[in-house]
């Protein structure tokens, strides 16, 4: 529900642009195979709920999340989809999952006797994860997964609803790791007396470019679901087309005039070298805007213009090639006439990943979605 907003600073979000991605996804799979949204960490930023919704309307049919919270968030709008926490959930939350029909990641033997001690007013999912290379967590023995299988298969509380693990390399061009993970994730599987229902290990890169057949039961789509590659390897071999779904865009909040030799904001640390029209934008490294993205070109009125000098907690300055009126819109990632920024400029220019630059656009930036 988009909500009246004051400060002119938005995030604005194309739920057809997600829609759209699921979509392509779900025609490039086998039938059978479920699509599973990765929502975690408030949807990479755009919004948990609002994407989860578009993603299940588009075909996903299960949720993943990271924390606890992320899954009470979403069990309250979504009261029987089929949701995971990928991540550690501690064995205290064990009750709170078996009644809101959570489904827990397990890889600690220690973990499911503890839980086996609890009472729990309904039975437990349980997907195992097992470490075929990624040495965060999971399993990395086959006798302690088979330990592990049949401590939770000896109790009528606890199921081991999947298996599932996660590669380190697939969006990059060398498949000698990968090819080691998958062995060894095979080598799991057929050590098991049963197949669980749903056994799972792709993530986008691996499903867009690195093995198709690595289907298995259901596929967890994360950064591409967002319109995004994983990297610039996975960029060039999509099998279609993504759409971005994330804009970023604010107002020019003061324009002045400043003569050769005047310098600007924090340290002084940008001056000017001839009479130069300067905008402040009400965005700041409070809403995520880190002071390393200074350099980097927004869009105002179809031209890309720097951000100047150190950036602010809540704002920060433009170099503008005129006088630009006050509430003249600021696009930072987006379109603007024929030009566009991306949010893989701004993790270039910030020395880091894609994934990371929606995630850190903080809270006190406003979801407005379309
Ligand atoms: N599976 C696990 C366990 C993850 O941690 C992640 C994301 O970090 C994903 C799937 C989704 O990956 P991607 O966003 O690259 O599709």
């Amino acid at each position: 529900q988009n909500k009246k907003h004051f400060r002119p600073t938005k995030a604005i979000i194309n739920l057809d642009a997600i829609k759209y991605n699921v979509s392509q996804l779900k025609e490039y799979l086998k039938p059978e195979v479920q699509i599973m949204a990765v929502v975690k960490a408030n949807a990479y930023g755009h919004g948990d709920v609002e994407v989860a919704a578009a993603a299940i309307e588009s075909g996903a049919t299960m949720l993943a999340v990271a924390t606890p919270e992320e899954a009470l968030h979403l069990r309250k709008a979504f009261p029987d989809i089929d949701l995971l926490i990928l991540g550690y959930a501690p064995v205290s939350f064990a009750p709170f999952a078996a009644t809101e029909n959570i489904t827990l990641t397990v890889f600690s033997l220690e973990w499911v006797q503890q839980v086996k001690e609890l009472s729990l007013s309904h039975p437990l999912k349980l997907h195992i994860k097992v470490d075929t290379g990624m040495g965060r967590i999971g399993v990395t023995q086959i006798d302690d997964l088979r330990n592990l299988y049949n401590e939770i298969t000896v109790s009528g509380k606890l199921l081991v609803d999947g298996i599932f693990t996660h590669f380190a390399t697939a969006d990059e061009e060398d498949d000698s790791y990968f090819h080691h993970q998958v062995s060894r994730f095979e080598e799991f599987l057929s050590s098991l007396p049963k197949k669980p229902r749903l056994v799972h290990a792709a993530n986008t890169a691996t499903m867009l470019v690195k093995d198709q057949t690595l289907q298995y039961d259901a596929v967890r789509f994360g950064i591409s679901m967002y319109g995004l590659a994983p990297s610039d390897y996975v960029k060039t071999k999509l099998p279609f087309p993504l759409q971005a779904a994330f804009s970023l865009e604010t107002e020019l909040i003061e324009v002045k005039k400043v003569q050769a030799g005047q310098s600007i904001g924090y340290g002084a640390a940008f001056t000017a070298s001839e009479p130069s029209f300067i905008g402040t934008i009400p965005i700041g490294y409070a809403d995520g805007l880190i002071r390393k993205y200074s350099g980097q070109h927004v869009l105002v009125d179809g031209i890309r213009v720097p951000i100047i000098g150190r950036i602010c907690m809540d704002q920060c300055m433009l170099l503008l090639p005129t006088a630009y009126n006050i509430g003249e819109k600021v696009t930072l990632i987006g379109k603007q006439e024929e030009e566009e920024i991306t949010i893989d400029e701004w993790a270039k220019k910030g020395d880091t990943i894609n994934y990371e630059v929606p995630c850190i656009i903080t809270s006190r930036v406003p979801r407005i979605y379309y």
